[in-house]
């Protein structure tokens, strides 16, 4: 049986600009190190040499991965690091010629990290080897590890997880998701709430949902009042703030429902952009279209924050369970469909489910949002989550909304399935040229002059 994919998996508080090419880092950075001070070579070792592969090692340095590796290294995890020490951790450790690992002080040069980005390791196109080295430059440990998108990582040796395997619903398609709903006469977020219970207990999905929720929702919040210019030497204006002084210049808010809408996505990736606290959905570089979404439904449908914390996300993260296993979520490895082709489709998933849309009216929110996300490259300008990704996110919002509303207009029968489109997104990902899978090589990327 497949191992359960939780909406704590999807749904991680963290920080931007890329949960491939940050938080996963951040996180293998720090299994490394941890893996060192568990063999007893921590005093031992007086350089850790670094090595990107492909996708990392094309986009890397951009997608603030130098960043996340060093405070990784440091011991400092996603979900608590302070992002200011994060966005400075690689000038620093130059500056001082040095690293703590877990405390431990270590030299460091530039020279320590090597990229190579026309290497793609067997496993994934996001691959990182680290070395420990002592004083003599003799091998005192290494492992490979990869960040298989979401903030996800798998290694070549064995990482312990929990066992999954008896939460009391498993599906793994559409088809068996529904077939369960419809047998024991419950919605997708009572199913995805049952699993959730048995794997955190009550009381702790309750306490992390809100969690989720709430950081989504000061993302938004901050990400609207912030003015300024994105990192990087594209130098990209901010825009939400303005739009949101233009917007609330408006007497029928209503009338500018739509534009509010875009405003919430690009408040968050531009936070994202940033490098600040955002919560991994199922991606960072697609990170705004479920907060922006449940965003919406809360002021503009009158739906509850709290049915937003559970209903909303629970569905949301049944639907992307399925993105992961049976395709992927990863720009890496699929294109933008994978990322914000998955969140589109998640976000329509759970609005259907707020809106008091069936079983079979979700699927097909879900289904139509993918479908018309099918074939979406990734071609990050200058490898910066800024171009195409922010202004992406606004409109895939608009998409999911759209796609609700044809849904909740028919009766849920449809002819392509939300399983025919997962599974045509993985074979479109396949044939996909690795230029438009996160490498920055065409598409935008190649075609923006960049001044
Ligand atoms: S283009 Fe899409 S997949 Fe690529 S970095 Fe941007 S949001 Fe992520």
């Amino acid at each position: 049986m497949p191992d359960y994919i939780s909406a704590l998996d999807l749904f991680t508080i963290g920080i931007g600009p890329s949960s491939s090419h940050t938080v996963g880092p951040m996180r293998a950075a720090l299994l490394f190190a941890e893996a060192v001070d568990a063999k007893g070579k921590l005093s031992l070792t007086s350089r850790v040499s670094v090595k990107l592969f492909g996708s990392l090692g094309a986009t890397g340095p951009g997608h603030g991965t130098t960043n996340a590796i060093v405070a990784g290294l440091h011991g400092q995890t996603p979900e608590t690091c302070n992002p200011d020490d994060v966005l400075t951790a690689w000038d620093k450790a130059i500056e001082s010629s040095s690293i703590e690992l877990l405390g431990h002080k270590i030299s460091f040069s530039e020279k320590d990290f090597s990229f190579q980005p026309l290497i793609r390791l067997p496993k994934h196109s996001n691959g990182l080897r680290f070395q420990a080295l002592d004083a003599n430059g003799d091998l005192l440990l290494e492992q490979t590890y990869y960040s298989v998108g979401g903030g996800f990582v798998e290694a070549d040796h064995h990482i312990h997880k929990a066992d999954r395997s008896e939460v009391p619903y498993h599906f793994s398609s559409a088809d068996e998701l529904l077939q369960i709903c419809n047998r024991e006469n419950k919605t997708i977020a009572q199913i995805a709430f049952a699993n959730e219970v048995f794997l955190h207990g009550e009381l702790d999905i309750d306490m992390k949902l809100d969690a989720i929720w709430n950081a989504m929702k000061l993302c938004i919040e901050e990400g609207l009042e912030t003015k300024g210019v994105l990192p990087g030497y594209l130098a990209v204006d901010r825009r939400a703030a303005d739009m949101a002084e233009q917007l609330n210049n408006v007497s029928d808010a209503s009338e500018v429902s739509n534009e509010w809408l875009q405003a919430y996505a690009i408040a968050v990736n531009e936070q994202n952009a940033s490098g600040r606290r955002v919560v991994t959905a199922p991606t960072n570089g697609a990170a705004g279209i479920i907060p922006a979404v449940g965003y919406w439904a809360m002021k503009f449908k009158d739906v509850d924050s709290k049915l937003i914390a559970r209903d909303y996300l629970l569905t949301a993260a049944a639907i992307g369970s399925l993105y992961k296993r049976n395709a992927s979520i990863s720009g890496a490895e699929a294109g933008c469909q994978g990322e914000v082709g998955s969140a589109c489709s998640m976000a329509a998933a759970g609005l259907a489910a707020v809106l008091g849309g069936t079983v079979e009216q979700i699927e097909n929110a879900a289904e139509i949002a993918m479908e018309h996300n099918l074939g979406l490259t990734c071609d990050p300008v200058g490898g910066f989550v800024q171009m195409p990704c922010i202004e992406r996110n606004a409109i895939a919002s608009g998409t999911a909304v759209s796609a609700v509303r044809l849904s909740l207009l028919g009766d849920g029968s449809h002819k392509i399935s939300l399983d025919t489109v997962i599974e045509t997104m993985r074979q479109t990902g396949l044939d996909m040229s690795s230029k438009y899978k996160e490498t920055s090589l065409g598409g935008l990327a190649v075609n923006v002059v960049e001044c």
